[in-house]
């Protein structure tokens, strides 16, 4: 398999989620071997990496840093790009966030059918597993395993009578599209208050957030997409985390509890004991 860039540019603009910053976004297509990197055009053109050696905070999104510039909420936009297969991209922002859009990836994959994806002439970069590894944190499990194709299967339980315990799986055979860009990100109304108070979700609103009423449903008068559409979003948040690997993993990934925090940690565990 060889990698892939976007064939034409993609423009997006919209608000932060955690900042709250209204930020514009290019995405361009990037030469072979370049992967994908993020660049802070309104700090001089700081130059960051996707790729874990960059991550910094893992506090509710995943976000970047270098060179005193950061990029926050990098998770939607990167898992769009492992479901498209694209491994080059340029990503100029002229803020701190990636826009939330509406909380899920359906922008970014009608976009990319849209511009369509090109295949250029250089083998995608692989990491191969020879043996299981896994990582726990806490209650929550990510556990690789060596396999041909790149899968995912997901559980979560956050003991809520609205999600329920809930499971979602994805190969890279199946639609991204339609099965997982739709799923939106989701809190719980009462953590609204204490994330507010982290200064956290401060562009949050029912138009890009699933928000729960623990345990009377969901505060949003929009249907849900799937019934575990919550599994299916942490499936998502996964597919970009581990697009931080800057490679295509061969593995069965299998995560419990899933997470920034631990999904980052098994990563980076994961790169070290690979020696990659
Ligand atoms: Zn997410």
């Amino acid at each position: 398999m060889n990698q892939h860039t976007l064939r034409q540019p993609c423009r997006f603009s919209g608000i932060g989620l955690h900042t709250g910053c209204e930020v514009t976004m290019h995405l361009l297509p990037a030469p072979a071997g370049s992967g994908i990197v993020f660049v802070r055009t309104d700090l001089g053109g700081v130059e960051i990496p996707a790729l874990a050696a960059f991550v910094g905070s893992t506090q509710r999104s995943t976000c970047l840093a270098h060179e005193g510039a950061e990029v926050h909420t990098v998770e939607h936009l990167l898992s769009a790009c492992a479901g498209f297969g694209i491994d080059n991209l340029r990503v100029q922002l002229d803020g701190p966030e990636v826009p939330i859009l509406d909380g899920s990836a359906a922008r970014y994959a009608a976009a990319f059918r849209e511009a369509g994806v090109e295949e250029q002439n250089a083998p995608r970069r692989e990491i191969l597993l020879s043996e299981p590894f896994e990582f726990t944190a806490g209650e929550s499990l990510i556990r690789f395993e060596p396999a041909d194709r790149y899968s995912l299967e997901v559980e979560i339980d956050f003991h809520s009578q609205v999600i329920g315990l809930q499971r979602a799986a994805f190969t890279e055979d199946d639609d991204y599209s339609t099965q997982v860009a739709p799923c939106r990100t989701f809190c719980f109304l009462h953590e609204v208050e204490f994330l507010r108070k982290n200064n956290l979700i401060k562009g949050g609103s029912l138009d890009n957030a699933l928000v729960i009423d623990e345990p009377r449903g969901y505060v949003n008068d929009t249907p849900l997409h799937f019934p575990n559409e919550c599994a299916r979003h942490k499936l998502l948040d996964l597919l970009g985390d581990l697009q931080l690997a800057g490679a295509r993993l061969r593995a069965r990934v299998t995560a419990v509890k899933p997470g920034h925090s631990v999904n980052n940690a098994a990563l980076h565990a994961l790169l070290i004991r690979l020696n990659v």
